[in-house]
């Protein structure tokens, strides 16, 4: 018997009368449903299989299919070697199986479509990881590299970047769509090796989709103006929704864009004074009935079904002796009057929402609080993030298209 006898399963008996791994130990089937992450390959469709010998990774179809005549009949015919750079392992040699159809005799190899495209060698994994780390990081093709090589352990030129880039069919673009004009703005802190960052959201309310994304590194007033003039340039812009914080109010009146708080906030925040003042002062039962009262009436207002009912009320607000101290002049003379417009646009224009839950949905659907506050956060979080929103973005997308039919 010569060695090449020896070897034969590998070189030419039929996949449906022996399994390379009756004769070899290392391609076992227990290997095959190991961390399909660990390469990647987590898309990896069910009739290629992914083996892994000595570190090396081979792969083969479980079916092999002639792309010619479609027979199921056909041996393997040794293999060819191809380069592929993989998430997490960068590039590798990789072996693929060839095979002979046993009817026509033509020879074809292994379908590795679902992993990586005909003409390429970085597979789609790594190529959806530049995608969303372009979302993040925006044009910055030398922080897109930088990450790449510290996260994922992939080397790449700036020119691969770029293609893949330009040849993305990714529709998460700024310019290409008109905005209905009404959104609502939020920001969520991630923790980045140590450092605390922040991702700005832009919703669009009437559309219901994120307009857009970045990942900065200060929530300053100066930042956040950057980031909604970049993301609504040549846009409607009518209304912004937000919570209470300061640099959200000094950036969008720089915009000159209506401004509108969320009334859930709003409560919380006034709830958060009162309580507060409960606390720390001893107050006579005549007048804790007073601040309860005035509590119940601003609320009435944030509550008010119309605008003429806002301001009748706003009126009774000025007429009524409530009780004259520091802290109801914060409350009402410093905040309730002066912003009592961005207390009340959604009175005046129905399409502006009377809260953020829209934004704030989303980033908990797929941010949940618990991992949003924990103190360190893991490398590739970050990239999960952006592959969540995309998803959520495209489940939203397709979800829209079918009720508007
Ligand atoms: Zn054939």
């Amino acid at each position: 018997m010569s060695s090449k006898n020896i070897k034969a399963p590998y070189e030419c008996m039929e996949l449906k009368e022996y399994k390379l791994s009756d004769f070899v130990p290392e391609f076992s089937e227990f290997r095959q449903f190991d961390d399909l992450s660990r390469f990647g390959c987590e898309n990896i469709e069910d009739n290629l299989i992914r083996l892994e010998k000595r570190g090396k990774i081979h792969f083969q179809n479980r079916v092999a299919i002639c792309p010619s005549c479609k027979s199921h009949h056909a041996v393997k015919n040794g293999v060819y070697e191809r380069k592929l750079i993989f998430l997490r392992i960068g590039e590798q040699i990789c072996t693929v199986q060839k095979y002979k159809c046993k009817k026509c005799g033509k020879v074809f190899y292994s379908d590795l479509s679902s992993i990586v495209y005909p003409n390429s060698n970085i597979t789609l994994p790594v190529i959806d990881c530049i995608e969303n780390l372009y979302q993040i990081y925006g044009a910055g093709l030398h922080k897109i590299r930088f990450d790449l090589k510290q996260q994922h352990n992939i080397e790449i030129s700036h020119q691969s970047i770029e293609n893949i880039l330009l040849n993305s069919n990714y529709e998460f673009n700024y310019e290409t769509r008109s905005y209905s004009g009404y959104y609502l703005f939020d920001s969520l802190w991630v923790k980045i090796n140590g450092e605390w960052n922040y991702i700005l959201a832009l919703f669009d309310v009437k559309l219901n989709t994120l307009v857009s994304i970045k990942l900065v590194d200060s929530e300053d007033s100066k930042t956040i103006y950057q980031f909604l003039n970049e993301s609504l340039r040549n846009q409607e812009k009518k209304s912004i929704g937000t919570d209470l914080k300061h640099e959200y109010r000094e950036a969008i009146d720089k915009l000159k864009v209506k401004h509108h708080f969320c009334k859930f906030h709003v409560k919380q925040a006034i709830n958060k004074r009162f309580k507060d003042y409960f606390d720390k002062n001893q107050l006579k039962e005549e007048e804790f009935e007073e601040l309860i009262d005035l509590k119940k009436h601003i609320f009435k207002i944030l509550d008010a079904e119309n605008l003429n009912d806002a301001k009748n009320l706003r009126k009774r607000l000025f007429e009524r002796k409530f009780p004259q101290n520091t802290f109801t002049i914060k409350i009402v003379d410093k905040f309730i009057i002066p912003y009592f417009q961005k207390l009340t646009n959604h009175l005046e224009n129905k399409n502006i929402p009377s809260t953020n839950n829209k934004i704030e949905n989303i980033f908990q659907k797929i941010f949940p609080k618990h991992i949003k506050r924990t103190m360190k956060i893991e490398q590739g979080l970050l990239s999960r993030f952006m592959l969540k929103l995309n998803y959520w973005n495209i489940k939203n997308e397709k979800e829209k298209n079918h009720t508007s039919f």
